[in-house]
């Protein structure tokens, strides 16, 4: 494909210069280093140049100028994603948005935050939060992930189960088209059918329909209390069973998450600290949230009930924020427990329907023995969503590069057997591609790459992702 693309010539780069500035422009190859990978790691791409453009006028000027030239041009806001979407696999322009990191507004008569997409997740969720107000969406990345980036991959998280994901927040955005165009869609409404929904398809679209300038999501109040419980079984099982009993109790948590005993292990020699419950199979974290702490207290003691009777082990209740922390650090080390155990590894977020997760680890064990490589999964509960780790550790590069490609094959037909799909919401990016007929049929499919022809005919933006445009 990349065939089709011209090389940046020196009139380019000076074109690009005259746009954001030399000061802005990355051409030295260990400068740009850092942008040619994401958190899927063992994924390299160089870009040609690097352009850090500072508003939407010179973000709209380099795409028009890509266009004109048949320049691939690849958005990028803060690189922790894990499937490859802001990887530059053809080269040419990657468009960092870093410079886009100001909150504009913080209306607090129509509970809307407007953004820039380079802010941190975590650092908008917080000053929300000094005014008494909440922005649900919680990827585990959020103290490096952008909200930007939510949007092009619809991040989720633990509270997406009481709360949803970042389409749900969306009201408004300001995007530039692939012709270089700019478009404001949406605003501070929550309602609007006004033509077809534009915003929600470039939501979760993975930078290949538009390049997201300005965003509007709409704020909840702040529930003033929380209180978390960590609850051991001693079987996968028992602890499925009962996050459906709690569901149909009518309960519903901000969080419902769930470790393995491996993944359990791993935390605990992660942090050089014993976990409680070792023995367990399965470790459910649920967080119960509100405004009345008689109510929340009813709320547990009812979930205590409920779980004893599908054998928990116990019910550790922390309601003050240090012992809070203590129960979320075996979940919030998980990522770097499971690098720690084995720098290369396979990270999947399959989704089934919460029913089926039993089955699911049934599969697990089968996939692994068959293949002989260790693979742990933790996730959120909740909503079906597992992320499962496929661990290279000892074994040799080549039988891994041999054995990956067929265990995760097999893996994906038997989440969608199970009513399930291949991304929850990691987004499928580069990495994913080749499966995507897997998940989603074949007019369906057609359907995509009808709507990314009519918009980027040139295929210029984030071209190589989702699907081969040139595949039809
Ligand atoms: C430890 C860890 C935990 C994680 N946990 C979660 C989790 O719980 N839930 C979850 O959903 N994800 C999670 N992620 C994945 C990742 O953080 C999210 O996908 C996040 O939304 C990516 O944001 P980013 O700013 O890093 O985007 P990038 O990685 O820079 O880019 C991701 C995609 O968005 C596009 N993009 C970025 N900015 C723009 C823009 N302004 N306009 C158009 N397109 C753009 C890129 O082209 C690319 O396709 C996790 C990652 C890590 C490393």
């Amino acid at each position: 494909m990349s065939n089709q693309y011209k090389k940046i010539q020196n009139e380019i780069l000076d074109s690009l210069k005259t746009i954001v500035g030399q000061k802005f422009i990355i051409t030295l190859e260990e400068d740009k280093e850092p942008y040619s990978h994401d958190e899927t790691l063992h994924h390299k791409f160089m870009p040609a140049v690097v352009v850090k453009p500072a508003d939407t006028a010179e973000v709209s000027a380099i795409i028009k100028l890509a266009n004109a030239e048949k320049i691939p041009i690849t958005p990028r806001g803060a690189g922790t994603g894990l499937s490859g979407g802001a990887l530059p696999v053809c080269g040419g322009i990657l468009l960092s948005l870093e410079r886009f990191d100001k909150i504009l507004e913080i209306d607090e008569e129509n509970l809307m935050v407007v953004t820039q997409p380079a802010v941190i997740t975590g650092q908008l969720q917080k000053e929300v939060e000094d005014k008494g107000l909440f922005y649900p969406p919680d990827p585990a990345s959020l103290d490096s992930c952008s909200i930007g980036g939510n949007i092009a991959e619809n991040a989720g998280g633990p509270r997406a189960f009481k709360y949803g994901v970042t389409r749900h927040y969306l009201c408004g955005l300001e995007a530039v088209w692939p012709n270089g165009q700019v478009s404001r869609l949406g605003g501070k409404t929550i309602k609007n059918v006004s033509g077809y929904d534009l915003m929600h398809l470039i939501c979760g679209s993975e930078g290949t329909l538009a390049v997201i300038t300005e965003i509007t999501l709409r704020l909840l109040p702040k529930p003033p209390l929380a209180v978390d419980l960590m609850i051991p079984f001693s079987s996968i099982d028992d602890a499925v069973r009962a996050c459906t009993a709690v569901i149909k109790g009518r309960i519903i948590p901000a969080t419902m998450e769930f470790m393995e005993q491996k993944a359990v292990m791993a935390a605990e020699r992660f942090l050089e600290k014993r976990a409680p419950f070792r023995e367990a199979e399965a470790h459910l974290l649920v967080q119960l949230d509100g405004d009345d702490r008689a109510a929340l207290t009813a709320d547990y003691e009812k979930i205590g009930r409920i779980v004893s009777d599908f054998g928990a082990l116990d019910v550790l209740v922390a309601e003050d924020r240090p012992s809070r922390e203590r129960i979320w650090e075996m979940r919030r080390c998980m990522a770097d427990a499971l690098t720690q155990m084995s720098p290369v590894r396979e990270r999947e977020d399959v989704v089934v329907p919460k029913a089926a997760i039993p089955e699911l680890f049934r599969k697990l064990k089968g996939l692994s023995e068959k293949h002989g490589v260790e693979v742990i999964s933790y996730g959120h509960i909740g909503d079906g969503n597992v992320h499962v780790n496929v661990m290279k550790q000892g074994m040799a590069p080549e039988v891994w590069e041999r054995m990956l490609p067929s265990l995760l094959d097999e893996l994906f037909r038997e989440v969608m057997a199970l009513g399930g799909t291949i991304s929850g919401e990691h987004g499928i990016g580069y990495v994913k591609k080749k499966y995507l007929p897997l998940a989603v049929d074949a007019p369906a499919i057609m359907v995509m790459k009808d709507i990314k022809i009519s918009l980027d005919p040139n295929h210029i933006l984030n071209p190589g992702k989702i699907f081969d445009e040139d595949s039809k």
